[in-house]
């Protein structure tokens, strides 16, 4: 039964408009909305953490095709959602912060969702609560957590504080995003930013390399003579490597200083001197080698929050420091009443807002499922797509389609789909440029309203 089939089957009024994804009124970024059905016999208390990406998704798609019976409850820290996706942009100028601000208005006037603006603090996954810092619990039936992720400190470093205001990582949108562009401006020219990039997984693969980029484009137009460092800390460029490769060596020439197999061993926030060593193909490089940044920008290892870990929900592969997943439902393989979405689960999937999304919408069709005992979909497939700029005028992108395969219990890529791997776009072209714009509204739209 695909999921269709499911919701055609559900004894309900409505039955019309539900499951249909929202459609965009042709002359407008504006959604035109469905009501959400008022009863489709499926109920419960289903508490999410988290309203980025996984989680507005969510908390929309489980009113959206459950109906009033599902009271959905969105707790979120922020007032507001700063997207991650295009924040690279901020630091060229070319947006701003307050252009990525999206608020849970329509989630809670038009869909149902209650909000509470509050940091959870605990887990009680014995009692089925949690805890807000602050005081207060909440109850639920399921929990679907959605928190993104928590940032290591690099090695020599003492307190995250010294990313707010010394070396911004950057990799969560935000104050950070705008430190980083004031440092841009203020550097000297013919001086040098130092970026650092962690071993995988991380937080949108192609991510690093489009910050690089964008980096160089606007150093060239704006700061001649300077350079960008790049210290990798994977053996080679991960993911679209030909578009990168071919920005690096030849539209940025003499700007990018691409270094592959870097292990850093200390950084200095004061000085802002990086300290480490390098390796290729198991031979020694450099050791205990040294750059000097006018600007540093390290992308640190990421791992899930702290609270998943407290409540046992994280894999014991200290290489893996993520929540383990049955990918048909988004179940915690420790606590099936315990779902885990977006860049905190550990999947085989990217870690990346347009999945993240994507398992949002699988997450909430198995809730209701699992809420209501029907069988579960055993077909699920997501896609993922990014859009990366490499100039101010011009982009690429980088599109995969991923099915459940039993054999696994993994996500792998479709095997029909170029041959079992992801594809990328040929080259850098304005056209692309502004498919990444149409894409980025669309995807956001769909997620936030
Ligand atoms: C520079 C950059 C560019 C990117 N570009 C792309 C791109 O082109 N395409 C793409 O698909 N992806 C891209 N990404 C990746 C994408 O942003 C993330 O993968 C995505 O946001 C992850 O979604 P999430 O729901 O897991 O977490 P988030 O979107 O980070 O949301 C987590 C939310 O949980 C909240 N939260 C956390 N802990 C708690 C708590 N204890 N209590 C209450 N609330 C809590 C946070 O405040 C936050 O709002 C990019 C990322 C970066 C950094």
């Amino acid at each position: 039964m695909d999921r269709r089939q499911f919701l055609a089957s559900l004894s309900v009024g409505s039955l019309g408009l539900m499951g249909l994804p929202n459609a965009w009124a042709e002359d407008s970024n504006t959604p035109v909305l469905f009501p959400v059905p008022t009863n489709t016999g499926i109920s419960g208390r289903i508490v999410i953490v988290g309203g980025g990406m996984s989680g507005a998704a969510v908390a929309k798609y489980l009113r959206l095709w459950g109906g009033t019976g599902v009271a959905v409850t969105l707790v979120e820290a922020s007032p507001s959602y700063t997207s991650n996706i295009m924040s690279n942009t901020v630091l060229t100028g070319q947006r701003t912060l307050a252009s990525l601000n999206y608020t849970y208005g329509t989630l809670v006037s038009h869909y149902g969702v209650t909000r509470v603006n509050a940091k959870v603090s605990g887990i009680n996954r014995a009692a089925k609560y949690v805890t807000l810092e602050g005081g207060g619990t909440i109850s639920y039936d399921r929990l679907v957590l959605a928190p993104g992720l928590d940032f290591d400190l690099m090695p020599g470093m003492s307190s995250l504080a010294e990313y707010e205001t010394l070396v911004p990582h950057a990799w969560k949108a935000g104050p950070q995003t705008q430190l980083l562009r004031n440092q841009l401006l203020a550097m000297p020219a013919g001086q040098n930013v130092v970026l650092t990039i962690p071993k995988a997984p991380y937080r949108c693969p192609p991510g690093p390399y489009e910050r690089v980029c964008v980096i160089a484009d606007w150093l060239k137009q704006n700061k001649a003579g300077s350079r960008i460092i790049v210290l990798d800390a994977n053996a080679d460029i991960i993911v679209e490597k030909e578009n990168f490769s071919h920005a690096f060596t030849t539209l940025y020439a003499g700007v990018v200083d691409y270094r592959p197999g870097c292990t850093v061993t200390h950084v200095a926030s004061a000085s802002r001197v990086v300290t480490y060593d390098q390796s290729l193909n198991g031979i020694p490089m450099a050791s205990q080698a040294q750059v000097q940044a006018a600007v540093l920008n390290p992308i640190p290892p990421q791992r899930a929050p702290q609270l998943l870990k407290d409540a046992g929900l994280l894999s014991t592969d200290p290489a893996k420091p993520f929540a383990p997943v049955n990918v048909l439902t988004y179940q915690s393989t420790v606590d099936p009443l315990v779902h885990v979405i977006g860049d905190a689960s550990l999947t085989t999937q990217p870690k990346a807002g347009h999945i993240g999304n994507q398992q949002g919408k699988t997450c909430a069709d198995a809730v209701l499922r699992l809420q209501s005992g029907r069988p579960m979909n055993a077909q699920v497939v997501t896609n993922s797509a990014c859009y990366t700029p490499i100039t101010a005028t011009t982009a690429t992108w980088l599109s995969a389609m991923y099915q459940y395969d039993p054999a696994t219990g993994t996500m792998v890529i479709l095997p029909q789909h170029n041959n079992g791997k992801a594809i990328a776009a040929s080259s850098a072209t304005s056209d692309n440029y502004q498919d990444m714009q149409r894409w980025f509204t669309t995807l956001m739209g769909e997620t936030f309203s």
